[in-house]
């Protein structure tokens, strides 16, 4: 293998290359050869040469580059969209986010009414709503428990709490619940609503949504009907205070200092989330 090509790095290069990446690394050289030059005129004219060569066989001369540039752009004060094409690197999961068990539009405040109705939650004067002690007791110790199963039983917990005939199975290493729908909803449920969809639909959920999810439905499945239990679920995250998977703290942040912050799927750095502590779990987006 010559050296050009032992050098060449395809996945940054040819249709691959970030411009930005290669301006901002252009600069560098030609600021770095300058300052060498002044010492050394033959050393500035070396570096301005090996370090072009770098730049154009590997996309970048910077180490980390591709990692570093974007979080360097994410906190200037401008915007330059997502012009790093690579901002957000391939994912085994496609760069999928974590979905909701019940995949429709939930009107909010019928939802909420219905959950303060059944004594799920409780509103305060000022309107701030909490969880039901009873509730939260029972959701937590559901998520202690779901914290230590097996994937396969954990995707089989998650199935059963959808509010339809389902499947559970464990994608990305464990890191992903796949609830899929085996059949239309069934017409003999409490509720008379119907859910949309047919068999086959999949909803993808984050082990720690899964975990969540999986303990609220449980947690408040005897107070609501199955379907009002599965669409309270993914507010109810809001409520969480430990991680259903380490345990850890939750915090409230912004995107971009966890859950893999503007390289990862989020790329609205300052979006408000909650996030774990100890994990860095992506818990809730505001
Ligand atoms: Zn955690």
């Amino acid at each position: 293998m010559s050296l050009p090509s032992r050098l060449r790095r395809p996945e940054y290069t040819g249709e691959n290359r970030c411009w930005p990446c290669t301006v901002v690394n252009a600069v560098v050289v030609v600021v770095a050869s300058a300052l060498l030059g002044v010492v050394s005129p033959p050393l500035g004219v070396l570096a301005l040469l090996a370090g072009s060569a770098l730049v154009a066989l590997r996309g970048y001369v910077v180490p980390y580059t591709p990692t570093v540039a974007p979080r360097l752009i994410a906190r200037l004060p401008v915007d330059v969209g997502d012009r790093f094409g690579h901002a957000r690197p391939e994912r085994a999961d496609g760069g999928r986010t974590s979905e909701s068990l019940v995949d429709e539009e939930v009107d909010g405040d019928e939802l909420i009414r219905r959950l303060v109705d059944a004594g799920v939650v409780t509103a305060d004067e000022s309107g701030d709503l909490f969880l039901a002690d009873d509730v939260r007791r029972s959701w937590e110790a559901g998520m202690r428990r779901l914290r230590d199963v097996s994937d396969a039983e954990l995707a089989a917990s998650t199935a059963s709490a959808a509010p339809f005939p389902a499947e559970g199975r464990v994608e990305g290493d464990g890191d992903w619940v796949v609830v899929t729908r085996t059949a239309v909803a069934e017409e003999d449920r409490d509720d008379a609503e119907t859910v949309a969809g047919a068999g086959g639909d999949e909803v993808w959920l984050s082990r720690a949504h899964a975990v969540a999810d999986t303990a609220a439905v449980a947690a408040i499945g005897d107070r609501v009907d199955p379907l009002t239990a599965a669409q309270a679920a993914t507010p109810i995250r809001l409520f969480l205070e430990s991680c259903p998977v380490c345990g850890g703290a939750v915090e409230e942040t912004v995107v971009k200092n966890c859950c893999g912050g503007t390289v990862g799927v989020y790329d609205k750095p300052e979006t408000p989330v909650l996030a774990c502590a100890d994990c860095d779990e992506l818990l809730y987006e505001f």
